[in-house]
């Protein structure tokens, strides 16, 4: 479907320690196929375009040799609340949202929970824990599937790996950058399901062998 982003700087956002516990028992997943009532949504969500500023910036970083302009925009819709996530996400999939903290849908969007947005931003404010770090990923993971990506479990991994050069950008030392990637590693060994997990060696064996775009599609050497 065409584009039409509303950009909305979500800078003044505050936080809160309660959030967090939203993303507990979290699940990201994909939805495909499934057209909607694209007006239906239109009041309950806002795009925070710093969000997918920083998103497009952190995988550009992750595969340095990929020119900027071939990493794919996404637009990043924060929710305004529990119930106006969970209805678009019904509305698209004609299931519940149970445990989905975010998805992406097919078009440029991706789609994430209210308390997911305000994790991200505790991550670009400095704040990095379990679920700043793994909601930064969350946000990565659901803008690689924009860019192709499918394979969850490779997607998770491609994204945890690339916190740690989104924390870079963001003018974190490596050190802090480390950190901030081995706490997303933490939020998915924790939280995600099992055919969304990698162990952490073997995700970075495959991270430092390919960068993201081989396993996109139409990237040259597929998933294997
Ligand atoms: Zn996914």
């Amino acid at each position: 479907m065409p584009l039409t982003p509303r950009p909305e700087d979500g800078a003044a956002a505050l936080l809160s320690p309660g959030v967090s516990r939203l993303l507990v028992l979290a699940l990201v997943v994909g939805v495909t196929g499934v057209d909607v009532a694209r007006s239906a949504g239109a009041e309950t969500y806002t795009y925070d375009r710093r969000l997918g500023v920083v998103a497009r910036a952190a995988l550009a970083h992750a595969s340095p040799k990929t020119p900027f302009r071939f990493v794919l925009r996404a637009y990043v819709r924060c929710y305004r609340d529990k119930r106006s996530f969970e209805e678009a996400y019904t509305r698209r999939s004609g299931e519940s949202a149970g445990r989905v903290v975010a998805y992406y849908a097919g078009d440029g969007d991706v789609h994430l929970r209210n308390g997911t947005c305000r994790n991200v931003r505790a991550f670009l404010a400095g704040r990095r824990t379990v679920y700043t770090a793994g909601a930064f990923s969350i946000l990565l993971h659901e803008a690689l599937h924009r860019q192709g990506v499918r394979n969850e479990r490779t997607t998770t991994c491609l994204a945890n790996d690339a916190v740690r050069w989104g924390a870079g950008w963001l003018a974190s030392s490596e050190a802090q950058s480390l950190r901030a990637r081995n706490l997303a590693f933490t939020y998915t060994r924790l939280f995600a399901p099992p055919s969304y997990r990698m162990g952490k060696p073997d995700c970075l064996a495959l991270a430092r062998r390919k960068d993201w775009p081989a396993f996109a599609r139409g990237g040259a050497a597929a998933e294997r």
